[in-house]
């Protein structure tokens, strides 16, 4: 039996051949769990598969894109975008939503934010291009922003997407900081403790 083949054997109904591909698509998800959720919604009541099926649009219909940080948000602009309360001058840069959650989860940091929605891989193919380091640029360029603080993860790939930043926006006379490496290397913001992702944005130094 192929592990990677996409779902359940020919023989099975279409319906639920479907689903399973469906499943199989999603990231970590195997074809021994595509199986199993697809005989998990075949038992499911049909007001526990309605409410599936809701949720999954109600994501698509109610969730998008900050125009001006590109997090996550229900509202354009975001929450924290449109908060006049926070320092909209010092914008850190993250790589996905999740960390602004976690620097949101510290307290301490009362600027706005820039999502990547990624990093630079080169193994991976991503490049510049394929985040939103454009649209940092153009925040940049309004003249509205003083400080930059990187905080893309402590690691290779996440260093090489830092210096990339550094290099395009620092001739734009911005000052641009880092995090201090008092995350665990290799680790990610997520999995910090809210007083050593205080303890980063504060101890950031200028690159
Ligand atoms: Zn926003």
């Amino acid at each position: 039996m192929d592990a990677r083949a996409p779902g359940l054997a020919a023989g099975y109904p279409a319906s639920m051949r479907r689903l399973c591909e469906a499943f199989s698509r999603m990231p970590g998800v195997g074809r021994r769990t595509a199986e199993r959720l697809t005989y998990y919604v075949l038992r499911a009541s049909s007001d526990e598969a309605a409410e599936l099926a809701a949720a999954i649009q109600a994501v698509k219909q109610s969730v998008g894109y900050c125009s001006v940080c590109h997090n996550v948000t229900e509202t354009d602009p975001c929450e924290i975008c449109a908060d006049p309360r926070r320092d909209h001058a010092t914008v850190c840069v993250v790589e996905e939503p999740k960390d602004v959650i976690a620097i949101e989860a510290g307290g301490e940091y009362r600027g706005v934010y820039h999502v990547l929605l990624g990093r630079l891989s080169p193994l991976e193919g991503v490049e510049a291009e394929d985040l939103t380091l454009d649209a940092l640029s153009q925040r940049v360029r309004s003249g509205q922003v003083r400080e930059i603080v990187i905080a893309t993860s402590p690691n290779l790939e996440g260093d090489g997407t830092a210096l990339y930043i550094h290099r395009q926006l620092a001739p734009l006379g911005v000052k641009v900081t880092r995090i201090s490496r008092d995350v665990p290397s290799g680790s990610s913001l997520e999995h910090s403790s809210p007083s050593i992702i205080n303890d980063a944005i504060l101890g950031r130094r200028e690159m």
